[in-house]
């Protein structure tokens, strides 16, 4: 049995919110990855399964190795459909906001979903969540946002609208948010909800290959350049650095979540304890940070690029030119090294 985490009053003011409305609007962050997805598709697909009319809202276009994810093609993008996207913030009548814990995280999202009257629901993993919602759910203990949903939606006795294709959703989020199970995987409740949903129907293994098979030819090689030609090592910090500029990209005809996973690779190595990744956007750096154990790439993220995230997985934005991110790169190195 799993145990619940909404308190009595946490399912009633929910329910009331359920029973109230018809229309909703689903929210997730920027970049969307599997637990954005997963955990934001899950829950359109259960509400609608129960009667509601829900969109889902992501700010840019999603990776196309998510777009096999039920419902992922009727996903309305903000970037290309910022009207019509405005028309259904200010009809709904309730919006959920998943896998994000701050407005700035949805980017150009932020402003019509603060405008719209609609309660709003936050349902979320990182830490910190800010005041704006009126019924906060934050729980940072949690391995993913995908499996939050499912949480709710068994406290809330909605158990039976994980059909086949929300299941698939859900098993995407808490697959790809926990490293295929191999961190934040401890808990056994996990093991609890991934045996429910191959009950319900999933195959796990096809949606490892989907979600992991899915290189193309300049995907690989752009990684293996980047493994063999960008790669930095500092022992002394044990920290490894990635960087890949605008033209670098370029020549690999970069695409949308062709660099992934590339910010873990340093971290199979046995002395590296953490590994930050730059890749130069059109207006800033886009900071991506892995570590190991207890040091605090949040931290890191924070202080020096502008971001945050959770302890071993965090990110940010730097202004300014990839010369000068390697630089504080190089300055903040020796000021962690308490924490190793
Ligand atoms: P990724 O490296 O996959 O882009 O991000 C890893 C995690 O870092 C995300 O799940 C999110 O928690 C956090 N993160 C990434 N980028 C940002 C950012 O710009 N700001 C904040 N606050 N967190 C971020
Ligand atoms: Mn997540």
């Amino acid at each position: 049995m799993l145990n619940r985490i909404l308190s009595p009053d946490g399912i009633s003011q929910l329910e009331g919110l359920l029973d109230s409305s018809k229309y909703i609007v689903i929210t997730c962050h920027i970049s969307p990855d599997g637990d954005a997805m997963g955990s934001s598709l899950a829950l359109c697909r259960a509400l609608t399964n129960i009667g509601k009319k829900v969109k889902v809202v992501v700010p840019d276009t999603p990776p196309k190795y998510l777009m096999f994810l039920p419902g992922a093609a009727e996903i309305v993008v903000y970037s290309r459909s910022e009207q019509f996207a405005r028309k259904l913030f200010a009809s709904t009548q309730l919006i959920f906001c998943l896998d994000y814990n701050e407005p700035k995280r949805i980017d150009l999202v932020a402003e019509p979903m603060l405008a719209s009257q609609a309660p709003k629901v936050l349902i979320d993993h990182h830490l910190n969540p800010s005041e704006f919602p009126d019924i906060v759910m934050s729980h940072p203990e949690e391995p993913s946002t995908s499996s939050l949903v499912y949480r709710t939606l068994s406290d809330l006795g909605l158990s039976e609208c994980i059909d086949r294709e929300c299941a698939e959703c859900i098993y995407t989020g808490m697959m790809t948010d926990t490293g295929n199970f191999s961190y934040n995987s401890n808990n056994a409740d996990l093991y609890e909800i991934i045996a429910d949903l191959v009950r319900r129907g999933i195959d796990k293994d096809s949606i490892y290959q989907k979600v992991y098979f899915s290189n193309s030819l300049n995907r690989l090689r752009l990684n293996g350049y980047a493994i063999m030609e960008k790669l930095e090592i500092f022992p002394e910090h044990k920290a490894a650095l990635i960087t890949l500029t605008r033209k670098e990209l370029n020549r690999f005809q970069y695409q949308k979540g062709d660099t992934e996973s590339l910010v873990n690779k340093p971290l199979t190595m046995p002395d590296i304890v953490y590994s930050v990744f730059l890749r130069e956007e059109n207006d800033y750096i886009k900071v991506s940070a892995r570590s190991k154990g207890d040091f605090p790439v949040n931290m890191l993220c924070e202080r020096h690029y502008n971001g945050g995230g959770h302890l071993n997985a965090a990110g940010g934005e730097f202004y300014g030119t990839m010369e000068e991110a390697v630089d504080v790169f190089k300055q903040l190195m020796p000021l962690f090294d308490g924490c190793l």
